[in-house]
């Protein structure tokens, strides 16, 4: 008999197999997942008690916390839609995603219960506010007074079934507005079993979140890790040092961040630590990490690194750049590069790179094309807007917006964002790669590329950069680096030194921001010239 593929089972497994083991840590909880499943339990009949049903909304608003992991699967355990915030966003935001994903319950950490406040009486749908922590009286529920009332006995679950939506994650707007993505259990559970396979995890695994939870590129954690019997390790804010500390307490064996997180922990090991993390067998990072990211964890730290490509509509992963073994005679260099750049589908996953024309291009290494995906990850569409879903999802193929290349041994490279490219003199350039040669400059802590325009070619490279501290470079130092690296139509003409760049939650740079910013400067409205 078919079982349907439903994320409760993951809990279920771990409950069986392994309810005495460490299922979580964070601040001063630690659960095994005995525990956890009781907690989680309760929080099922305290939603259901509230009046909560199965396709309802329900919102959280909380950094890494044990708590929020319970949340996933008492919610998921209703056939309640789970419903993560980003911990970054502004009052407008969530009054925009509470509304229009039509929540009837918000968990909120109390720390970021003061943004809430500020739109609550704008709160068309909400019903209850649940506060982690709070315990004064107030209208809001306290969520560990909450929590005890109900009992941790088996929660009568709602009928499930794999088709169900259960999450609806709103994507990051690196690029503009967020849209609402639906995911099914289906979509979940089986990103959730190719990516275990791809990462290798295990019951001897400590996953340290680094990256959120209620951000995609953190978000299958909650589900693979589980379903193997891992341990959770959760950090309420993630610095260099609460990572590296950790790392050490907790014996962490796996991580995944981004690579403006991992240039920081890189950084900060080179000034503290010279050596440590002994436990970690692996770090993944997405977002187009630069290669020299991928040296340094390799010799400086010794750790594996893993790089992944996805986006939230594919729940999210569809890439992954483990080297295939008939290519671990390949140069160091073509190596480095995949592990950076490129990566083959996974399983589950269909890529194809295609023209203008929905051809294949050809495996050169040299044709660019959009990305296209195809297989178990693709989402059920966008929330309330049926018209984005059908122009991202065409014959069963999501069209990812980004650009890529194929190479002759089949690894498919993202070149950059259709929305970041830049063109000049009708050569397509990849901010992507000329930020990766920036990031070889030794001066050089963070750099991002953009187009501003050229008389003469129509588009230039333009980089903001953030020095390392105490090193100097001046512009023309930056631009004749370049120039000695890359082709000359590459190279970046003029260069922005700035303390800090835009991020998302997740680490992201937005380069949106900065191209407004550069034309809001020059008072034009921003745009292709
Ligand atoms: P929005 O769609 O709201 O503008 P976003 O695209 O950043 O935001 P996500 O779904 O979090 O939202 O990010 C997916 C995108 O991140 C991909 O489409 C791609 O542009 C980029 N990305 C992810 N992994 C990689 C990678 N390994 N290499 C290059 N780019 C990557
Ligand atoms: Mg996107």
């Amino acid at each position: 008999m078919n079982i349907p593929l439903v994320l409760p089972e993951f809990l279920d497994r771990a409950v069986r197999l392994y309810g005495d083991k460490q299922a979580v840590i964070g601040g001063d909880r630690t659960l095994t997942y005995h525990e956890l499943n009781d907690r989680v339990n309760k929080l099922s009949h305290g939603l259901k008690n509230l009046g909560v049903e199965k396709g309802d909304r329900v919102a959280y608003l909380a950094p890494n916390t044990p708590e929020m992991l319970e949340g996933f699967y008492g919610i998921f355990q209703l056939g309640a839609v789970m419903v993560p915030l980003n911990i970054r966003l502004k009052p407008d935001d969530y009054l925009f995603i509470l509304n229009h994903s039509e929540s009837k319950v918000l968990f909120a950490d109390e720390d970021l219960l003061p943004l809430i406040e500020l739109i609550r009486d704008r709160l068309e749908t909400v019903q209850k506010i649940i506060v982690h922590y709070k315990t004064g009286e107030t209208e809001d529920l306290a969520y560990d007074k909450w929590l005890s009332a109900f009992p941790a006995i088996p929660f009568n679950r709602a009928e499930l079934d794999e088709n169900d939506v259960c999450s609806l994650l709103y994507t990051s707007g690196t690029t503009g507005n967020p849209k609402g993505v639906m995911l099914t259990h289906r979509n979940n559970y089986l990103h959730a079993l190719t990516t275990m396979h791809h990462l290798r995890v295990t019951d001897t695994d400590v996953y340290l979140h680094v990256l959120p939870m209620f951000h995609v590129n953190g978000w299958g954690s909650p589900f693979y890790y589980t379903a193997n019997g891992a341990t959770h390790v959760c950090l309420r804010k993630a610095t260099p040092e609460a990572i590296f500390r950790a790392i050490n307490e907790h014996g962490v064996t796996v991580l995944h961040m981004a690579p403006t997180v991992l240039n920081a922990l890189l950084q900060y090991f080179e000034e503290h630590a010279p050596a440590s993390g002994e436990n970690v067998r692996v770090v993944i990072a997405g977002s187009a990490p630069p290669p020299a990211f991928v040296r340094r964890v390799e010799q400086e730290l010794g750790w594996e690194f893993i790089q992944v490509y996805g986006m939230t509509e594919s729940s999210p992963l569809s890439l992954v750049s483990t080297i295939r073994s008939e290519h671990h005679e390949l140069p160091a260099e073509t190596q480095t590069r995949i592990k950076a750049k490129a990566g083959y589908p996974m399983i589950g996953s269909n890529v194809r790179v295609v023209d203008e024309t929905g051809e294949e291009v050809a495996a050169d290494g040299q044709e660019v094309g959009e990305v296209v995906v195809r297989g178990h990850g693709v989402m059920h569409g966008y929330w309330k807007n049926e018209e984005a879903t059908k122009e991202a999802i065409q014959n069963g193929w999501l069209h990812t917006g980004d650009m890529g290349t194929v190479d002759e041994y089949g690894y498919v490279e993202i070149t950059d964002r259709k929305k970041d490219i830049i063109i000049s003199g009708g050569e397509n350039i990849s901010s992507i790669e000329v930020e990766g040669v920036l990031y070889d400059h030794p001066a050089v802590l963070e750099a991002a590329v953009i187009a501003v325009p050229h008389e003469k070619w129509g588009e230039t490279p333009h980089a903001y950069v953030v020095l390392r501290d105490g090193a100097e470079a001046s512009a023309e130092d930056i631009i004749q680096f370049s120039r000695e690296k890359l082709a000359h139509f590459k190279a970046v003409t003029s260069v922005a030194f700035v303390d800090e760049l835009p991020k998302t939650a997740s680490g992201k740079i937005q380069k949106v921001h900065l191209r407004n910013a550069y034309w809001n400067e020059k008072g034009k409205q921003p745009g292709r010239y």
